[in-house]
């Protein structure tokens, strides 16, 4: 995969934890490569995402 370039905030990125499905397609696009899945699992048992810096 060819490395990622940062590019100017245009937003904010806030996840609801309680209904993410855990699919990882937010990961997966986010051009600045600052969402994980979380470590712990949310009621419905999935990982959610999380952001690297939440002032992002
Ligand atoms: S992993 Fe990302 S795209 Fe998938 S449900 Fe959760 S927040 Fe939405």
């Amino acid at each position: 995969m060819a490395a990622r370039r940062a590019s100017p905030a245009r937003g904010r990125i806030v996840v609801n934890e309680a209904i993410c499905n855990g699919c990882e397609l937010c990961a997966a696009v986010c051009p600045n490569d600052l969402i994980r899945m979380a470590d712990h699992y949310n009621a419905k048992g999935y990982r959610p995402a999380t952001l690297l810096d939440p002032e992002w």
